[in-house]
């Protein structure tokens, strides 16, 4: 056995989207950080989708890069098509989403975390935690080589423990055939953390050489690209694009799922894990809406150098025959030839509701963890998580205050509450219906809402977040100025006017009355606003969503407020919570189950009523005299 020993400050095990964001974070505010992957070939490998955002995780995107983070950079420079998707509804759901050139990416990740000051990388599988009187202290390698630390940050997604299966073909592999971890999941029972058997699926990659696209619907990428980055100059990524296709499955490839559902490990009750609801297998759509004739999938190139192409919406564990079977009804896909089957992929994670929203486990101070482990799904919603526990992590060594976003801030909030507030049985995908103030927390304003946070934290330059002040109080300006300048109904204003089939005027009204309405917008009366200073194109559309959708926003606002209200009633440790009269059982049990930091966390546990928290609420009244 190895006798390396080495000392850092923090550990981070997983260069995944989590690990690679939390290992950046930790080596950035400048302490000595080791990041561990079972393979150096797979440093933000994308095992499934070659996509970075679209909609809510494109909100992630967003926070992440406001906060400092790096996947927004990352894929605004490895990216082959871009797309801001429901641009026909409101800008609360607008979202972005890029095709990445999976290769490029996880190359151009790899680069940047080699030119990170204070940032080691080590491929070894970490196969134990060292914990001294509930503190972390350290980890272990397979090999028996012994790194000490101050902080560990577990973000090792779907490797622990991993198998993958299609048909009754089992291969104890992590994603793509890498080596699994099979050995940290045991240490971690051992220090009393509860483990959750989860899964999820991908579809075939089919050679682009056997597909015919004239069967299929080209998808065109957007004209202008809007790049995720804050930092990224537009210009920068106007690029010719890759195209994707649309195509879909018929009653003959329904027929065929149908009569092969016994060999299919999902149903013969072969796979263990828990899988998503919101990325159910193409078997899992064929059967619960058995009454749709026909699902959408989309062809997605996986990168510029190589001829594997994504079936998006065709994810599968039936056998390898059946598969070919399958794919080759599909319109376009007759000629089909498989590069990599369609599996599923069962492994360990955790039940996040022994963390707290900082994303330490309760347990063990200075562990800390981040990603799929934590039971959640996707790219975006491992990176946000893996940025947040490595920079608490940091903070923790530095003696500062670790953050917390709440649900009000940002859709980061949102996901990391649900995570550890509510009981999540299956792998949790971000959904823009999971934000209650969605239409604050908009991709568009990130910045606005977050780099302030992260600058305070250190992760936002001084010249980065002057301009967001800047930008803010040039908004506030010229929302006041268009709110006072008065348009008259003179010949060239009724001819714009016209111009969009908008009502010509019968009276004065102010310029930011004629941008509430629907047709018209603050760029499309620049020609009649002679006065209007030569604003930024972010502050532009800040000032016309601000004025389009003030009614709305002033009155989420007011909801925030009253959320901020309880979500600021603190429960102080050390309550005990059977000295709580009148609480009913369910919710005394939930109570001291997730220990819950306020009354508004406390609310959103499943099992407390409202009533709990009136109960709840008395007592801390009294509580807190004494
Ligand atoms: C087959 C498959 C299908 C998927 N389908 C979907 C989908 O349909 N929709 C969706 O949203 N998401 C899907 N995903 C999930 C998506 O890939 C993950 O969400 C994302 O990659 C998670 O990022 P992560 O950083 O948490 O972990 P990962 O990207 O899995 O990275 C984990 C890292 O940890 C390392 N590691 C693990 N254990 C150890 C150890 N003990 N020692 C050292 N290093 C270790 C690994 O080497 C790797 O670097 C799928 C994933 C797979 C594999």
């Amino acid at each position: 056995m190895s006798v390396v020993e080495e000392t850092y400050d923090v550990i981070v095990v997983g260069a995944g989207h989590a690990g690679c964001e939390a290992a950046l974070a930790s080596a950035r505010l400048g302490l000595q950080t080791i990041i561990f992957t079972v393979s150096m070939d797979s440093v933000a490998m994308m095992p499934c989708n070659p996509n970075i955002g679209g909609s809510s995780k494109g909100h992630l995107v967003r926070e992440i890069d406001a906060l400092g983070g790096e996947m927004g950079v990352n894929i605004d420079k490895t990216f082959i098509q871009s797309k801001m998707l429901n641009k026909s509804k409101g800008p609360a759901v607008h979202s972005l989403r890029a095709q990445a050139d999976k290769a490029a990416y996880s190359m151009e990740m790899r680069r940047t975390l080699q030119n990170t000051d204070n940032l080691t990388l080590r491929q070894a599988e970490v196969s134990e935690i060292i914990v001294e009187d509930g503190k972390i202290t350290g980890a272990k390698t397979f090999s028996g080589a012994t790194y000490h630390a101050k902080a560990v940050v577990l973000c090792t997604g779907t490797y622990l423990k991993a198998r993958c299966l299609y048909g009754d073909v089992i291969e104890h592999t992590g994603p793509n055939g890498l080596k699994a971890a099979n050995y940290l999941t045991d240490s971690l029972k051992e220090n009393g953390i509860e483990i959750y058997r989860f899964k999820t699926g991908t579809p075939a990659r089919i050679d682009g050489d056997t597909i015919d696209y004239s069967k299929m619907e080209e998808q065109f990428g957007d004209e202008r690209v809007v790049p995720f980055s804050f930092t990224t100059n537009p210009e920068d990524v106007q690029i010719d694009q890759v195209s994707c296709f649309l195509t879909y499955t018929n009653e003959k490839t329904h027929e065929i799922i149908r009569a092969n559902l016994d060999r299919s490990p999902m149903y013969s009750g072969v796979i263990e894990g828990t899988g998503p609801r919101y990325c159910p297998s193409i078997e899992d759509k064929v059967v619960k809406f058995a009454d749709k004739d026909r699902h959408q999938l989309f062809v997605e190139p996986e990168g510029l150098n190589t001829n594997e192409m994504y079936i998006g919406g065709m994810s599968s564990s039936l056998p390898e025959d059946v598969q070919y079977e399958m794919y080759r009804t599909v319109p376009g896909l007759e000629n089909a030839r498989i590069v990599r089957n369609a599996y599923a992929i069962e492994y360990d994670c955790i039940n996040a509701n022994q963390l707290y929203p900082t994303l330490e486990f309760k347990k063990i101070k200075g562990l800390f963890s981040g990603g799929q482990f934590n039971g959640s799904s996707g790219y975006e919603e491992a990176a946000c998580q893996g940025l947040i526990a490595g920079v608490n992590a940091a903070l923790e060594i530095l003696g500062r205050e670790q953050i917390v976003l709440d649900r009000s801030q940002s859709y980061i909030g949102v996901l990391i509450d649900d995570l550890v507030t509510k009981e999540n049985h299956e792998p949790y995908r971000m959904m823009t219906s999971r934000a209650e103030y969605r239409l604050l927390l908009r991709q568009d304003n990130a910045d606005m809402r977050l780099t302030p946070i992260g600058h305070e934290i250190g992760l936002i330059s001084d010249e980065r977040y002057n301009w967001v002040v800047t930008k803010k109080k040039l908004i506030e300006e010229e929302i006041d100025r268009v709110k006072h300048v008065n348009v008259g109904a003179r010949a060239e204003v009724q001819e714009l006017l016209k111009s969009y089939n908008s009502i010509p005027l019968d009276h004065g009204v102010t310029m930011a009355d004629l941008i509430r309405r629907p047709e018209l917008d603050y760029d499309k009366l620049a020609p009649i606003d002679t006065d209007r200073p030569d604003l930024h194109y972010e502050v532009r559309q800040q000032v016309n969503i601000e004025i389009k959708y003030e009614g709305y926003i002033t009155r989420q606002q007011k909801q925030v407020n009253d959320f901020k209200k309880i979500e600021s009633k603190k429960i102080p440790d050390e309550i005990d919570y059977d000295d709580v009269p009148s609480l009913r059982i369910e919710a005394r049990q939930k109570l001291k189950a997730l220990r819950p930091l306020n009354i508004g966390q406390a609310s959103r546990i499943s099992g407390v009523s409202p009533a709990d928290i009136s109960v709840l609420l008395v007592y801390l009244e009294t509580f807190n005299r004494k």
